[in-house]
């Protein structure tokens, strides 16, 4: 099988404000040369620590930075060496979600036009719908999500904290991405909407053969998703496997420490539970 994502030995490092004016600015190495790849169809999960690297990891993902050094390809083509239009037209391939559904769409914007916003990016000579097509589209995307067409003339603040993780995910699905890297997608809402998004995500999965990048603190959540999962501490990978083997016997002592904090998970419960639902 193909990998649809590969990157190979990325190294962020931000400057930090000088202390003095004779001393070189000192540097915050956020990503310390980190390798992954991720197979067409299956799920990565990355969890870490607050301040190890994850957002980071997700940003240079999506171009939406610039790596000190280290590449980063999708379907082949290394994105950080794209020309402006070549990039926004490779966009359609690759959409994010954001952990803040309040702050990551605009409150003045209709659903509407929130969720048709990656379609602007795409240029005329791209093939841009038309009005009336891109509507259709967004009705489209918001029923697959779990909302309705009249939902489309409404507002941000008309909706819970789940359904607007729905729009955002509604959002990320209109240009028919490939990859869809989510960070921290759940962990604004309550523990009983975190399962029914996670639900969400998991059918949009199954049926449209989406690959998620899924970034998360919380290894329960991880658990739910993901064929793989890397653990980051201080910008490096210290420990990838299966959700399950991290569960049993995490090898890293900042893993096990991670598996502790989630004393009731019971890893792969979930997951035959629906298995055996969906065979009833
Ligand atoms: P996480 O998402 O795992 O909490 P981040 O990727 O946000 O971690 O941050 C990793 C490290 O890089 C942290 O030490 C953070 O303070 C630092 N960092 C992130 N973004 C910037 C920035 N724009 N400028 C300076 N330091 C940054
Ligand atoms: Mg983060």
């Amino acid at each position: 099988m193909s990998d649809l994502l590969q990157v190979q030995d990325l190294v962020r490092e931000y400057a930090l404000p000088r202390e003095h004016l004779f001393k070189p600015p000192g540097k915050v190495h956020a990503l310390n040369g980190v390798s992954l790849s991720i197979t067409t169809g299956r799920s990565l999960g990355v969890v870490g620590e607050s301040g190890s690297g994850k957002s980071t990891l997700a940003r240079l993902v999506m171009a939406l930075d610039v790596p000190t050094s280290g590449s980063v390809h999708l379907l082949g083509r290394d994105l950080h060496q794209l020309p402006p239009a070549e990039l926004r037209a490779a966009r359609r391939d690759f959409q994010m979600v954001f952990q803040d559904p309040y702050g990551s769409l605009d409150p003045r914007q209709t659903v509407e036009r929130i969720v048709t916003e990656p379609l602007q990016a795409q240029t005329q000579a791209q093939g841009q719908a038309t009005r009336a097509e891109q509507r259709e589209r967004a009705a489209e995307v918001l029923s697959q999500v779990g909302l309705r067409t009249s939902d489309l003339g409404k507002y941000p603040h008309e909706f819970s904290g789940g359904q607007r993780q729905r729009i955002a995910i509604a959002r990320a699905l209109i240009t028919r991405p490939r990859l869809i890297v989510a960070d921290e997608p759940v962990s604004a809402l309550d523990v009983s909407v975190q399962a029914q998004v996670l639900n969400l995500m998991q059918d949009l999965q199954q049926q449209f053969g989406i690959t998620y990048m899924l970034i998360s603190h919380d290894l329960a959540v991880v658990n739910h998703l993901c064929d793989e999962v890397v653990v980051l501490y201080q910008g490096r990978i210290v420990e990838r496997g299966a959700p399950a083997e991290l569960f049993s016997h995490a090898q890293h002592p900042y893993t096990q420490a991670l598996v502790g904090a989630v004393p009731q998970v019971q890893p792969g419960r979930a997951r035959a539970r629906r298995a055996a639902a969906k065979a009833a």
